[in-house]
């Protein structure tokens, strides 16, 4: 290996082909959803104040079953996590011009469900070491506006849950999660996404679990239970039938979620602690054999944590290394090694938030008398996540292939051949 020559300036590619596509789908679902097909019975919601009102047959009994494993009170299935976390602002009763403190490092919807409600997002830095909100940063972004914090478990690795709840019970604040990516990972012992007020899952087709497109809400407040089950169905239809009288927010939609989805989901949750300690164990391997790279840091799992690697996270000491990431991924890029990212979301700097126009194209809502105060979007604020994403981050999107033992070696290889010739990358 030593003195291979990098496929970049022309020598022998490490990985010669491509891996197996994420796909979790096995007969089981198959057999599910084709009895489903057949029996006529697609959707059985209606928009009313009547039983039906709850949804079919496998939309109830794949809500029960995730009461059950995840442990809470109450879930909700809804036809996106996007739209679960829409429903989710709305059920705690947020206020247009209330602010709401995220972490730049998530997908985009975490941020844009809030502006749905016309709240404000506030972005707080996150931990070099997770990835996710830091709590310190979140204290020092709460004002006399602020309603709710809204964390990330990123990745993988749940957020700080007691420090955010301790946060958010002295400033009288909700704590939303948002754990898309993170579904099967525990904090001290119970799974994370369940800490919060008001939590939940993506099922869309990368995701652990995949229902093709679908999400899952939990809680285990019962007012806020009964909120999001009209928000998800046509609330405003539906709160005078059902003598609702804090209307609040009950601007309903349709995010039901079908029952073929809701049988496919059913199988998927009972193999969701296989599919994830597969993930874990490749990780592991992928640690093993990277931990000792110069300038390379593998994940770090914190205490009474584990980590269900939608992405692996690498971050490069580009001091130690003396190339640049970009580089570095081109030439593993060249090896054959697919998945790989430099840098992340960083939703605070997308062009939403820079010009500040999102309804209409006068600036609301910043522009308008509901937004109490200026809130900045500036580069500069969130400057742990910023040197991470234009710097020194390198994910591995876990989430995209399936990964066979070979695969792994192969990539452990392509990286140690780099590591090799960094010399001829400067
Ligand atoms: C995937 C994802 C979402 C959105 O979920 P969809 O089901 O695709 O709407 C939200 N937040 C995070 C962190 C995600 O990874």
């Amino acid at each position: 290996m030593k003195n291979s020559k990098l496929a970049l300036f022309g020598g022998n590619k490490t990985i010669n082909y491509k891996y197996n596509s994420y796909n979790p789908i096995g007969l089981e679902e198959v057999n599910a959803a084709k009895k489903v097909v057949e029996s006529g019975v697609l959707s059985k919601f209606l928009g009313c104040w009547e039983p039906d009102f709850f949804g079919g047959p496998k939309v109830q009994e794949f809500e029960r079953k995730c009461e059950e494993y995840f442990g809470v009170k109450h879930a909700v299935t809804v036809n996106s996590w996007t739209s679960g976390l829409i429903a989710a602002i709305g059920a705690i009763g947020i206020e247009p011009g209330d602010e709401i403190i995220v972490s730049p490092w998530t997908m985009c919807a975490s941020a844009t469900a809030i502006l749905h409600w016309n709240a404000i997002p506030v972005f707080a830095d996150i931990e070099e070491e997770t990835f996710n909100l830091d709590p310190i940063s979140v204290e020092k972004n709460i004002s006399p506006q602020t309603k709710a914090i809204l964390a990330i478990d990123i990745f993988g690795h749940p957020c700080d849950a007691d420090a955010l709840r301790k946060i958010a019970h002295k400033n009288d604040l909700k704590l939303i999660t948002d754990t898309a990516q993170a579904p099967g990972s525990f904090y001290k012992g119970k799974l994370t996404g369940t800490f919060s007020d008001v939590g939940g899952y993506s099922l869309n087709y990368h995701k652990h679990i995949n229902t093709g497109e679908g999400g899952i809400i939990v809680t285990n407040d019962e007012k806020i239970f009964e909120r999001l089950q009209l928000i998800r169905n046509h609330a405003e239809a539906v709160v005078e039938g059902k003598g609702v009288n804090d209307i609040t927010n009950m601007v309903g939609y349709n995010f039901r979620l079908g029952e073929i989805e809701c049988s496919i989901g059913i199988e998927q949750l009972k193999k969701i602690s296989k599919f994830v300690s597969k993930r874990q164990d490749i990780a592991e391997q992928l640690s093993a054999g990277l931990q000792n790279l110069r300038g390379l840091r593998t994940p770090v799992i914190k205490d009474n944590c584990t980590h269900s690697f939608y992405i692996y996270p690498l971050i490069l000491d580009v001091q130690k290394v003396k190339v640049s990431r970009e580089k570095i991924i081109s030439a593993l890029k060249a090896e054959g090694v697919e998945g790989l990212i430099g840098g992340y979301a960083n939703i605070h700097l997308l062009p939403i938030f820079q010009k500040k126009i999102a309804y209409g194209s006068q600036g609301f809502p910043w522009n308008s008398e509901i937004c109490k105060r200026e809130v900045s979007y500036d580069k500069g604020i969130c400057p742990i996540a910023e040197n991470l994403h234009d710097n020194t981050f390198l994910g591995y999107e876990m989430c995209l292939h399936d990964l066979s033992n070979r695969d792994v070696k192969l990539i452990i290889e392509a990286f140690k051949k780099v590591w090799n010739n960094l010399d001829e990358l400067r």
